[in-house]
């Protein structure tokens, strides 16, 4: 206990901040993902994708990525006296297997930043007594991830892409390939970073058993601000058979349409472009819709 007051102490000296918010402690590991990432830039003396985990992981003590059969997870961080090892589960596709990386380096930089002894404050709203590991677990593994999107898909590149491309359904493939990321993480990232505001949508049959239709999974964008990101969403989360969301569904080409969505307080119809990914039980459908179009 003493030593504990001792440290208060020590910490006080330093101006270290007594809470941060969910948005201050996101900034913080992106800003750390990017200093990362700008330094292999330099390191190999240019910025094109992909930026893949092995070799932003030599910059970061990680003496080896070890594929595995992991069962059920993604991939563990083992920390050893002279470094990091990551393993990786080998069964998951190569696109999968760099987003479990580069979440499992993220947690190296939210322990390098120290983040942890903010938990509380950077989530305090979800904290009760039953719940607190499982909002803390939570917590960090939502850093993680923004910090590997951040690692695979830097925003200043990813955005250079996509203006190349134009925002665009048709774009998410050529730039998952190019990202070496999965189609849904693509999908996300184009929300967050496209200049032009762009929501992304993921719908899945429902129920699975015996689908009556299709299910709205998650709705993100325009921005990476939370508080933006929820001011969008479908007036309806389930689209029953038959509708143009099935078309996109049975065939591979990209179908538009138009839906509305609750903005504020209003209702307001938005364009939206949406095709059909994956196969058989693991199908599902992205959408982008465009507020200002
Ligand atoms: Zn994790």
């Amino acid at each position: 206990m003493a030593t504990n007051n001792l440290t208060g102490n020590s910490l006080t000296s330093q101006a270290v901040p007594l809470s941060l918010n969910s948005e201050q402690a996101t900034s913080l590991i992106i800003e750390r993902a990017r200093q990362l990432v700008n330094q292999l830039v330099e390191q190999r003396g240019h910025d094109k994708p992909p930026f893949l985990p092995e070799e932003l992981a030599r910059l970061q003590g990680i003496k080896r990525i070890e594929k595995a059969d992991l069962g059920g997870t993604s991939a563990v961080l083992l920390r050893f006296h002279d470094g990091y090892v990551i393993k990786v589960n080998q069964n998951h596709n190569l696109a999968r297997q760099n987003f479990s990386c580069a979440h499992e380096i993220g947690h190296i930089l939210f322990s390098e930043l120290k983040l942890r002894r903010y938990i509380r404050s950077i989530e305090y709203r979800t904290f009760n007594p039953g719940g607190e590991r499982e909002a803390r677990t939570r917590t960090i593994e939502r850093l993680c991830n923004v910090a590997a999107t951040e690692l695979l898909m830097p925003e200043f590149v990813f955005r250079k892409y996509l203006s190349g491309f134009s925002v665009s359904i048709s774009s998410i493939e050529r730039l998952a390939d190019i990202f070496r990321v999965s189609i849904q993480a693509t999908a996300r990232r184009i929300a967050e970073a496209s200049v032009e505001p762009c929501l992304s949508l993921l719908w899945q049959p429902w129920p699975r058993s015996k689908p009556k239709g299709l299910r709205l999974a998650w709705c993100i964008g325009p921005g990476r601000n939370s508080r933006d990101t929820a001011k969008y969403m479908p007036v309806h989360a389930l689209v029953k058979y038959p509708s143009k969301l099935h078309k996109a569904y049975q065939y591979d080409s990209p179908v538009k349409s138009w839906k509305l969505f609750k903005v504020d307080n209003g209702v307001k119809r938005l364009p939206m472009e949406s095709k059909g990914f994956g196969r058989d039980e693991t199908r599902y459908i992205i959408s982008l819709a465009f507020p200002e179009r």
